[in-house]
């Protein structure tokens, strides 16, 4: 416990991301919401006036009537969560870390900034060593990846450590609410797949490298596996459904794959952080399991399911994953980004 919570604020508050920031911050146990802030368009509003997605949303009562303020660097908070969209997220990020903040940001501008660390606090803790190496005025820029990615990424970790990776072929079923508010319209995504996600392949084709690298002298050396992605918006609300083979270096049989993922853990559960899942990933042997309604809400989100482990004709293993988009893929990744950031007394309160 922290003698006082810190002060924080969120930045793109009225979006899709920004409302589950919201709903996460509001009786965190660390973190204090003093400040949300959005567009000009949205700017002197009141907080519930705007929200459309968490409209029963409990918390309202107590953060409802506060204003939307503009994305300046004169909020009063140390940290600001990031939900912008891309669009404006490069150049409002940067301002604030210039000006002294903390940014913890769900958006793909700074990703491949070779001093910001692409976190996923259970794979990848030691790159926040690159936090040291920043140069924003005080501030620092810390992103977490693409939702899709960091399902995968958390399914790879142990197979990458036991028995090393040489390609990855993925195809995922991606949520509706990936697509931001009011995202996409009815006409096109009900009774319909979309087998087009702009940007989307790229990003999981890239992201994971980095996740998976190696910190050494202020410097990533990316893994060096190949991935092949083919990403689809189906018509469901939250989850991420991922179809994935993997060639492994060397061979495995499926009780030492299922093994190494139920045995997995990082520095999160080790600390006990207040948005850590006690079991990062969840294994079913059910036929038709990981399902989105069904086990999105594990751990409030926040543990990945994977199920239906076999052989692959091409590859060696196939399998299914479930990740939570908006939360472990987003806010409640980023938050436990701040979380460990706290824990190892890289923020200063
Ligand atoms: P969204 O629903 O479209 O929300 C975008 C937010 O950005 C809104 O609060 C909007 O404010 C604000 N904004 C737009 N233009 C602005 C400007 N010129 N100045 C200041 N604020 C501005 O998008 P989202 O789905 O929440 O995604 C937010 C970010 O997280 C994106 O970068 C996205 O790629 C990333 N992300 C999303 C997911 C997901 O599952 N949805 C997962 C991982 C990462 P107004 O309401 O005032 O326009």
């Amino acid at each position: 416990m922290l003698r006082n919570k810190i002060p924080v604020g969120i930045l793109g508050a009225t979006g899709s991301v920004g409302q589950k920031f919201f709903s996460l911050l509001a009786n965190h146990p660390w973190f204090e919401i003093t400040a949300l802030a959005a567009s000009k368009q949205s700017a002197g509003e009141k907080y519930h006036k705007l929200v459309k997605i968490n409209r029963n949303d409990p918390n309202e009562n107590s953060y409802g009537n506060f204003r939307i303020s503009e994305c300046q660097p004169d909020l009063p908070c140390r940290i600001v969560f990031s939900a912008l969209d891309a669009s404006v997220a490069g150049e409002i990020e940067t301002l604030f870390a210039e000006n002294g903040y903390i940014v913890v940001s769900n958006a793909r501008n700074h990703r491949f900034h070779e001093k910001v660390p692409l976190l996923i606090p259970e794979i990848n803790s030691d790159h926040l060593q690159l936090l040291a190496h920043q140069s924003w005025s005080g501030g620092k820029i810390v992103t977490n990846p693409n939702c899709s990615t960091t399902g995968l990424a958390i399914g790879l970790k142990p197979l990458l450590d036991t028995f090393g990776i040489e390609a990855v072929h993925v195809v995922t079923m991606q949520a509706i609410s990936g697509a931001g508010y009011p995202g996409l319209p009815a006409m096109d995504i009900n009774d319909n797949v979309i087998p087009f996600i702009g940007g989307e392949e790229d990003k999981m084709e890239r992201e994971p490298q980095k996740i998976l690298g190696v910190y050494r002298d202020a410097k990533i050396y990316q893994a060096d596996f190949t991935l092949s992605a083919s990403c689809n918006r189906v018509a469901v609300l939250e989850g991420h459904l991922e179809s994935i083979s993997v060639k492994l270096k060397s061979g495995a049989s499926e009780d030492r794959i299922i093994n190494a993922w139920q045995t997995y853990s990082g520095l999160p559960q080790k600390l006990k952080l207040p948005s850590a899942p006690k079991q990062l990933i969840h294994y079913f042997s059910d036929d038709d399991l990981p399902q989105p309604r069904r086990q999105r809400d594990l751990e409030n989100g926040m543990a990945v399911s994977i199920g239906r482990l076999r052989p692959c004709p091409i590859f060696d293993y196939k399998f299914t994953l479930l990740v939570h988009n908006t939360l472990r893929g987003a806010a409640g990744g980023a938050i436990l980004n701040a979380e460990l950031m706290v824990a190892q007394n890289l923020i200063a309160v």
